[in-house]
């Protein structure tokens, strides 16, 4: 039985290594050069953006002055420049402040399918652990598979007391604190003595309303709030979310709109930092208001701008140094800030990636003035910089870059580039090919060791990839899922 089972496996996935290696679909790149693309040449001719920052106002708890959004903008400027030795340019227009329902007053967000989606995996705060869904299978596979995202032996982490040997037990211990969490927020309260949480709760404190709000919305870059927004999409219970008050610190979101930040939009939450809430805020008393606008700009944001502004992904091994690394050992934020200082100089792991970027805006200024011939060169010249150690998801990027530099060589007629770069494009699928088959068998190997399930799904789909080391989360992040704190 086990073994006529395996070989259907064999074949089906031998199938989809000869067919699903083929679709890496034009559709799911990004956009790299628009009409409405907001990058200028300033007064030095450096390639310069604007972004849109707006603060989102919860009356009940404090705020940020202006001269602190200028210090935590200042900041992250700072960091940026320091840590990713970028040449290009990028500045901030303070929109000022906005009340959350003025923000939330047009709910049309609420008329996609994306809403509709997420709305039904929602944390009903009245039911809590008797909802009906925590009894189904179906719900428990669909959020195992969400973890799946992560090693094992990542999660392992989380749970130091507890023996995980599979994703069933992190399911459980994650969903028995979910509940812990969101009883303990329940319990909080404002300076004023008010219920932190409030009931029913407004779109303002729930992540669904949020990620589909971010996602539809297209006036602004970076939003900072000083409310507090409760994880409250069960079916994608982001570990360290849940387990840091199964709250939303923020992060990067999609905002397909938002064309500065190559699609993406920011936002932050002050409330840990500012919102003199007890019983919420981690953070040493003794911390300056000014060193935590500090950490907020130079460590929260400018790893943001990282993400979205240089597609740069999380990294696990360029050293603690780097503004873009995601070891725990940065859970705490004073820490991983003086870490960064610890070494003013730019993490030469991830300047490859910044000079890439930066060949990809400066070929995207060329096609708004209409030089397509050049635009196409600096996106070939972008991906020649990409490091020759490549995981699958910069190999797709690297390939979407062609396409785009075909699309316009192809557009002028540029008969010699047109060909030059579908060889270019011809050897990464290639590429593609002989490591998928070499994954593939990988992969049967250790199915037929552990019995794990593996399906042709699971293998080809990028949204299943798992977090091990190599592998780009900023791609992910870009374009597939939001990435959170
Ligand atoms: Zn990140
Ligand atoms: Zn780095």
């Amino acid at each position: 039985m086990r073994r006529s089972f395996f070989y259907i496996v064999l074949i089906t996935t031998l199938f989809f290594i000869t067919n699903c290696t083929q679709r890496w679909d034009k559709k799911y790149c990004p956009v790299l050069h628009s009409s409405s693309m907001p990058w200028e040449l300033n007064n030095k001719g450096i390639p310069s953006v604007k972004l849109e920052v707006i603060r989102a106002l919860d009356e009940r708890l404090p705020t940020l002055s202006d001269r602190e959004m200028n210090q935590i903008l200042n900041e992250a400027k700072r960091i940026v420049r320091m840590k990713l030795g970028s040449h290009i340019d990028f500045h901030f227009h303070d929109n000022g402040i906005i009340s959350l329902d003025e923000l939330f007053k047009d709910k049309s967000y609420r008329n996609t399918a994306r809403y509709r989606k997420l709305n039904r995996d929602r944390y009903d705060l009245e039911r809590g652990p008797d909802m009906p869904c925590l009894k189904e299978e179906k719900f428990k596979k669909r959020v195992i598979k969400f973890l799946k995202r992560w090693d094992l032996k990542d999660l392992t982490g989380f749970f130091p007391d507890q023996t995980i040997i599979n994703y069933d037990d992190v399911y459980n211990n994650l969903f028995r604190v979910y509940h812990q969490r969101v009883s303990h927020l329940k319990t909080l309260r404002t300076p004023n003595g008010n219920l932190l949480l409030k009931s029913p709760l407004p779109p303002y404190q729930s992540y669904v309303e949020w990620d589909s709000f971010l996602r539809y919305q297209d006036r602004y870059d970076i939003i900072f709030t000083n409310t507090l927004i409760m994880a409250d999409l069960m079916s994608e219970p982001y570990p360290h979310s849940v387990l840091k008050h199964a709250k939303i610190g923020g992060g990067g979101f999609l905002c397909p709109k938002c064309t500065a930040f190559n699609g993406n939009t920011v936002m932050i939450s002050t409330i840990e930092e500012h919102g003199n809430i007890k019983g919420l805020s981690d953070m040493d008393k003794n911390i300056s208001r000014e060193l935590k606008n500090k950490v907020i700009g130079g460590f929260l944001l400018a790893h943001e701008i990282g993400h979205a502004l240089y597609l740069l992904p999380d990294v696990y091994d360029h050293g603690d140094m780097c503004l873009m690394s995601s070891s725990l050992s940065n859970f705490d934020y004073v820490r991983g800030y003086n870490l960064l200082l610890s070494d003013p100089t730019a993490c030469s792991k991830c300047l490859q990636d910044v000079r890439t970027a930066e060949s990809i805006i400066y070929g995207k200024l060329a096609y708004k003035d209409g030089a397509y011939n050049k635009a196409a060169d600096s996106y070939l010249e972008g991906a020649g910089k990409m490091p020759p150690k490549i995981g699958d998801y910069v190999n797709w990027y690297k390939w979407c870059i062609y396409q785009r530099a075909l699309e316009l060589y192809e557009k002028i007629g540029h008969q010699e580039n047109i060909e030059k770069t579908r060889r270019l494009i011809e050897s990464l699928e290639d590429l593609r090919k002989k490591k998928s088959k070499k994954r593939t068998t990988l992969l049967l190997k250790k199915h037929k060791m552990s019995g794990l399930e593996t399906t042709p799904q699971y293998l080809f789909d990028p949204t299943h990839a798992s977090s091990s080391k190599q592998i780009y989360h900023g791609l992910a992040f870009l374009f597939l899922a939001p990435n959170i704190v």
